[in-house]
């Protein structure tokens, strides 16, 4: 039921390319086909190449890309509002234990699909349209994978996915989700969707043995694909490979050759100089989660120092939230703040959120995204932004900052498909899908 816009002549948009050029066309148009941007100018010159077109008139609306959250956990969804049954966790090791790693243990097949489809659609409406997703489910592992992109194809948005393969529920279940990952690989390879794709998911050093890195990185090599993991993101982990391996997390993962091109280490946290060399030596890509680590009291990433030292450092949440609005606000306060410099952070919050997203998104997407240029997606979101100073590229990142992250989303498209359009989802009934929701999370959290 989603619209299928085959050929759609945008116009009157207040258009943000996020191009090389930065270039904003202020009565900008575009038209789109068969999923892709074939054209963008001015309205007037597009409506005059193209007057037959149907038209979408955006009435002055700011128009973007839609965005890209580089690390997500859509199982999270249904722990909002959940009383834990212990002691509340005073650090991040018993936050997993007492939290996460009871919640995950404790999903079935529908509270994994419903999970998913809640957060896809709270993307829908903040502006989400590529999620790259790491997913644990350890009682129900075969098809996890499958029960997610069933709830991307339904939402239709653009994601990537991977199951967190670890060593914490025993030799099975670490080979269950070896098989999962391998598995669901295979299934994208084999379908080419432009709408799916998948990477090899690895819970992090902490929970897997040499023996389980090696045989995925064989896998891996085997798939030709890079892993999606967890590392340094708390002080435990270094000390964990201190401890068993005499060196840093990172070292460890590089020697066991986990870290490579293709290859997303998730936050980051604990890393020293030597370890940013590895990493970009490596050419491995870090994905930063400021609101996640702020929440669990991890510490802050060395984020401007490693993209000082040349690793390409992306942006995402950590499954804390589906709005990457947020997530940009937060890295660019948290980092004047713990270098106690109100010069810093600027330029490379745009760079994470904006060019380096869309290149981590381009490791596992054919097409181009996170930018409106003839030949990329058609991957777009309107928002209700009518700028009060002047909007150029050089003022683009205060508006960002301090309004469009506020403003609210009101279309949404996909692939060239229409996802919400004026506020309305056009996919999905939200209150029935919440219900259901609600109705599952009541019987999960007694089992939790
Ligand atoms: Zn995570």
């Amino acid at each position: 039921m989603k619209e299928l816009a085959k050929q759609l002549l945008i116009t009157h948009a207040s258009l943000v390319t996020l191009d090389e050029s930065g270039q904003i066309i202020p009565d900008g148009a575009l038209l789109i086909r068969d999923g892709l941007i074939v054209e963008v100018g001015p309205t007037q010159k597009l409506i005059g190449r193209h007057p037959t077109e149907q038209i979408l008139d955006a009435g002055g609306q700011l128009v973007m890309p839609g965005l890209i959250n580089a690390h997500m956990h859509l199982y999270s969804t249904l722990a909002r509002g959940m009383a834990l049954k212990d002691e509340p966790p005073a650090n991040f090791v018993q936050i997993l234990e007492r939290l996460w790693w009871r919640l995950d243990r404790a999903l079935d097949e529908d509270d994994i699909f419903y999970s998913a489809l809640v957060a896809l659609i709270s993307c829908i409406r903040h502006g989400t349209t590529t999620i790259i997703d790491h997913h644990a489910s350890p009682g129900n592992i075969p098809g996890s994978l499958d029960l997610i992109a069933d709830a991307m194809e339904q939402t239709g948005l653009r994601g990537c996915l991977c199951y967190e393969v670890s060593d914490r529920g025993g030799p099975q279940e670490a080979e269950a989700g070896i098989g999962e990952n391998c598995r669901f690989i295979r299934r994208c390879q084999a379908e080419k969707n432009p709408m799916l794709a998948a990477s090899f998911g690895l819970h992090a050093s902490f929970t897997l043995s040499d023996k389980t890195l090696k045989q995925c990185v064989k896998l891996a090599g085997d798939l030709g694909v890079g892993f999606h993991l967890h590392v340094a993101e708390d002080a435990a982990d270094v000390r964990d490979a201190q401890q068993k391996y005499g060196k840093s997390t990172v070292q460890r993962l590089a020697d066991i050759d986990v870290l490579g091109p293709q290859t997303l280490a998730i936050h980051c946290v604990h890393v020293d100089d030597d370890d940013m060399e590895i990493l970009r030596k490596m050419g491995a890509n870090v994905v930063h989660n400021p609101q996640s680590n702020c929440n669990n009291g991890v510490g802050v990433a060395p984020v401007l120092e490693m993209m000082g030292q040349g690793v390409r450092v992306g942006l995402g949440s950590d499954g804390f939230t589906a709005n990457m609005f947020d997530e940009i606000r937060t890295a660019n306060i948290l980092h004047k703040l713990s270098h106690r410099d109100p010069r810093v952070g600027y330029a490379e919050v745009q760079q994470m959120a904006f060019q380096n997203n869309r290149e981590i998104a381009a490791l596992f997407f054919n097409s181009s995204l996170g930018i409106i240029r003839p030949g990329a997606a058609a991957d777009l979101i309107f928002l209700d932004y009518f700028p009060p100073t002047p909007l150029r590229s050089e003022t683009f990142l205060g508006h960002l900052l301090f309004g469009i992250g506020g403003a609210r989303v009101q279309t949404t498209i996909v692939n060239g498909k229409i996802l919400m359009r004026d506020g309305q989802l056009l996919c999905l009934n939200e209150e029935d899908v919440a219900a259901r929701a609600r109705e599952l999370a009541g019987k999960l959290w007694e089992r939790f």
